[in-house]
């Protein structure tokens, strides 16, 4: 597993916590993405450009349901299809950016 250089934020905060934001380009690993405690990893060996938002806003989905006390009243399937949905939506709709940073460089 090798870092990935970018200029994007190694930091979000996700409903008032700090949440690290890893890149990684592992093809070892088939995952394309995911949260755990406060990581939201992104595989970039899986992900082009577009990808990469939406198994951002994915994850970013996963922090949302466990920062806002959801978590207990799904299954893992359920939150799943709900953050798998709302990431489509969301990257169906919006160009992606972060705030504050023009040139975000997403590595491929
Ligand atoms: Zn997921």
């Amino acid at each position: 597993m090798k870092d990935v250089p970018r200029k994007i934020p190694k930091e979000l905060p996700i409903m008032g916590k700090s949440h690290n934001l890893i890149i990684i380009n592992d093809p070892l690993n088939k995952d394309s993405g995911w949260f755990l405690n406060s990581d939201i990893v992104i595989n970039m060996a899986w992900n082009n450009s577009d990808e990469f938002w939406h198994t951002l806003v994915h994850e970013l989905g996963h922090a949302l349901i466990r920062r806002s006390g959801l978590r207990q009243g799904l299954s893992m399937e359920m939150e799943e299809v709900i953050v798998q949905n709302y990431a489509t939506v969301f990257t169906e709709l919006f160009k992606m950016t972060f705030k504050n940073n023009k040139d975000i460089g997403i590595p491929l």
